[in-house]
């Protein structure tokens, strides 16, 4: 942090830092969670889900871009090794050993929820206390938001299926 930084800050520096820290252990967790579930996908819609899934695996891996140099900014140490971030991450890793789409889509929406809840609380923490942080916080929750949206959107198309399905049965 510059010197003005510093008399600006009206924030718990320090508290921010492990925040931030946390949240870019789940965005590692989240965008590898993305990235092999899009590999190992099978079921209705794969195709498509595929290609998204992959969309937002990048946009987890910018998140933690943004989160990473904010941190050095802030004058703290990005997480150095990713054995930190199982120690670091307040969302779970679901590894998709069944990776039927339903089940992929579920453990990404978790993630999803997850990270909504870290920028919302990082976005309050900060608000009107350190606008830059904020914003990114701000930022960052509008795509969570998009992310949660469109695997909700999955998910109920799926369910949609299923009924007509089984009124064919009848
Ligand atoms: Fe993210
Ligand atoms: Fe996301
Ligand atoms: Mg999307």
């Amino acid at each position: 942090m510059g010197k003005e930084a510093k008399k600006i800050a009206s924030v718990d520096v320090e508290k921010l830092i492990e925040m931030l820290n946390a949240a870019l252990a789940e965005e590692w967790l989240a965008y590898y969670q993305y990235w092999i579930g899009a590999r190992v996908i099978e079921g209705p819609m794969r195709t498509e889900v595929e290609a998204e899934l992959l969309v937002h695996a990048t946009e987890e891996l910018n998140h933690a871009v943004m989160v990473a140099d904010r941190i050095i900014q802030l004058g703290g140490t990005p997480l150095l090794h990713p054995q930190e971030w199982f120690k670091k991450s307040g969302c779970a890793y679901d590894a998709p050993t069944d990776p039927y789409i339903e089940i992929i889509l579920n453990q990404n929406l978790q993630g999803e929820r997850c990270a909504i809840r870290r920028y919302n609380e990082i976005a309050a923490f900060t608000s009107g206390k350190d606008h830059i942080t904020h914003q990114m916080a701000t930022q960052i929750l509008a795509d969570e938001l998009e992310h949660e949206h469109d695997i909700e959107d999955w998910i109920n198309d799926i369910d949609r299926m299923k009924e007509e399905l089984k009124k064919l049965r009848v």
